[in-house]
């Protein structure tokens, strides 16, 4: 696929057959946020709520990602979000080796047409669909193919395990040289 223009890709994605999750999922979710960002946020996969809107990010999750967003200081034009595939997975599961691979071509293109400063993958869906798993830290910031990739908490984790907030300020704080 070669989409000269974001505006081209996201037109194409709401039609795409390539795995079965086409069959259950209610519509494509594609992005919230701008078209330029400097920080790009990977989450995992579309929720019920997702599904149900077609916006990433607009439940309980989404309210947290907004909290991480004030800490990091970002504007509303320096941010952007997309998951590592766009249907939602029946009950929440976890997207399998194969759907991550049928939707990674979106996923690049989309990294590429966005072409942010910093990437911050959220959780370890993200870092497993965008560079293999266990390749980073938590907290930890690499340069991966010419461009930044620093991996955080998902804000679902940190609904579930409260205790975990400090630490996340804590790698932001650390990596806040990247953005500002
Ligand atoms: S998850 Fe991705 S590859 Fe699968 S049908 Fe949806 S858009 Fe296509």
């Amino acid at each position: 696929m070669n989409c000269v223009s974001l505006e081209e890709l996201e037109k194409q994605i709401p039609t795409c057959t390539s795995c079965p999750l086409h069959e259950t999922a209610t519509q494509k979710v594609i992005r919230k946020g701008s078209e330029n960002p400097k920080i790009l946020f990977i989450g995992e996969a579309p929720g019920k709520n997702e599904d149900e809107t077609g916006v990433p990010f607009c439940g309980r999750a989404g309210k947290v990602l907004d909290q991480i967003i004030d800490y990091m200081r970002l504007d509303e034009q320096e941010w952007a979000v997309i998951n590592t595939i766009k249907c939602r997975p029946p009950n929440n599961r976890n997207p399998n080796k194969k759907e991550l691979q049928a939707c990674r071509s979106f996923l690049e293109n989309q990294i590429e047409l966005l072409d942010p400063k910093v990437i911050i993958l959220l959780g370890n869906t993200a870092e497993t669909a965008f560079v293999g798993k266990g390749t980073l830290g938590w907290g930890e910031c690499r340069e991966i193919d010419g461009s930044k990739v620093l991996k955080l908490y998902h804000p679902a984790a940190l609904i579930y395990t409260r205790s975990r907030i400090p630490e996340q300020h804590q790698f932001i704080d650390a990596n806040r040289k990247l953005w500002e």
